[in-house]
């Protein structure tokens, strides 16, 4: 065990028992504070029957409703509150505002009082804390600077509070290499918060550029992405220093990292959170260790907490304690469930695909996509794919050798299709992954 891993050591390996104890204290009294203080909760609860004197402990989790995001957007769309009902103070106590990215409809609003404020930048100071931060640590946040709406952006507090120096100076999550190899050359960062690899390794490429004759106390990058073995690698590669991954939504300020014993998975703090895994259809928690959608209830805040919200990842959860020491649940993520097919009985994430495409130079970074039929399962694998065409010197041969590769590494019969760039759409924080039409 390494204590030195832990911002905070007494609670990151309280024993299991007490974790529970905690968690069922704390559902009794959100519940509680949700029902009497939200319209939303009082009548999702009321209409399922469920009152703040049905919830004794933890064991009574299940008899609550879930919630998703499209119940938030319908709610929304009744009401015209652009909180969906969910706030629980009065808008003028909120010291922050935050909104979710929107990549399938209007974002959700949220906010964090002052208390709130406190609680996340102490979480954010653990998950940065466990990948490496420490004080005197001089880092980035593009998220502050560039992305301030997004509740992500807690970062930034967050390693100031464990006592580094961020510069947030990033006009966009495009110009991370530009702006902390060239501005804030001579700044002496030791740790880099990257996001785009296909920007930031073009940038080192072109320039022939060693991160590490800039910033020679350089100790490694981290981002906030899901990360395939073959990412990690080019990362790892093009930066000379390893990469540790964070993750979690912005909305309900989830705050996971990587230790060094869990790559590629990560630990959520379970004394703000409770962890559920449940089956995408039913809602039902799935068998120790088994694939479902991942699900949290937010046991911390005030102003906009989501209980049983189901968050469309799918991911697989571990709660026996890691060798490093914690004996919060580490989860691996496979990826969105919208941002997957079936074929066959394999359900294929647009992820594993990239895990194959970006070994290969010729598809290095590519933007790509799945074709999925609106009819699931489909009999085949469909992958469209931009090229670095310089790198290829027979297309046929190259197809056929990429088809080969996905199919017997997913195990799926695989269609391979070149295409332009302008023929799959990309934002700043995420492409189309899967393009829904009759295969
Ligand atoms: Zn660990």
């Amino acid at each position: 065990m390494s204590q030195s891993l832990f911002w905070d050591p007494m609670i990151e390996t309280l024993p299991r028992a007490q974790i529970e104890s905690l968690q069922g204290m704390r559902l009794v009294r959100q519940v509680d504070w949700v029902y009497h203080n939200s319209e939303f909760y009082r009548q999702w609860y009321s209409r399922a029957g469920i009152s703040p004197n049905d919830i004794h402990g933890l064991s009574d989790l299940t008899k609550l409703p879930t919630m998703s995001k499209d119940d938030l957007r319908e709610w929304r769309k009744k009401t015209h509150d652009p909180f969906s009902g969910t706030l629980c103070v009065p808008p003028k106590l909120l010291v922050r505002m935050h909104h979710s990215t929107g990549t399938s409809g209007l974002p959700n609003v949220y906010g964090l009082t002052q208390k709130d404020w406190d609680d996340v930048t102490d979480q954010f100071a653990r998950m940065l804390y466990r990948v490496g931060i420490r004080s005197g640590d001089v880092t980035n946040n593009w998220l502050e600077s560039a992305m301030s709406w997004h509740g992500f952006t807690m970062t930034a507090p967050g390693a100031r509070r464990i006592g580094a120096t961020v510069y947030s100076l990033e006009p966009d999550n495009r110009s991370i290499a530009q702006t902390n190899l060239e501005m804030l050359a001579g700044a002496d960062m030791t740790c880099l918060f990257t996001y785009h690899p296909e920007f930031e390794i073009n940038y080192l490429r072109q320039r022939d550029l060693d991160p590490k004759t800039v910033h020679p106390n350089l100790r490694f990058i981290y981002s906030a992405a899901l990360t395939t073995p073959t990412r990690r690698k080019l990362l790892e590669e093009a930066w000379g220093v390893p990469y540790w991954n964070m993750g979690g939504g912005g909305d309900q300020y989830l705050s996971e990292s990587e230790c060094p014993y869990s790559i590629p998975s990560m630990h959520m703090p379970e004394d703000r959170t409770i962890v559920e895994v449940l089956d995408p259809v039913t809602h039902e928690p799935v068998e120790p260790g088994q694939e479902g959608e991942l699900t949290v209830t937010n046991l911390w805040a005030e102003a906009c907490p989501y209980l049983r919200y189901r968050l469309e990842d799918i991911v697989r959860a571990d709660y026996n304690s890691c060798p490093c020491g914690s004996t919060h649940v580490r989860l691996t993520y496979r990826g969105r469930m919208a941002w997957s097919v079936e074929v066959g009985g394999v359900r294929v994430f647009s992820d594993d695909v990239e895990n194959v495409l970006w070994r290969f130079p010729a598809t290095e970074f590519a933007q790509y996509q799945l074709v999925k039929s609106p009819v699931q399962p489909q009999p085949r694998l469909i992958v469209r794919t931009t090229r670095h065409a310089d790198r290829i010197h027979d297309e046929v041969r190259f197809v056929s050798q990429l088809e080969d590769a996905i199919a017997e590494e997913l195990q799926v019969p695989t269609t391979v299709q070149l295409v332009n760039p302008g023929q799959i759409g990309i934002g700043t924080v995420k492409f189309q992954r899967v393009a829904v039409e009759s295969v």
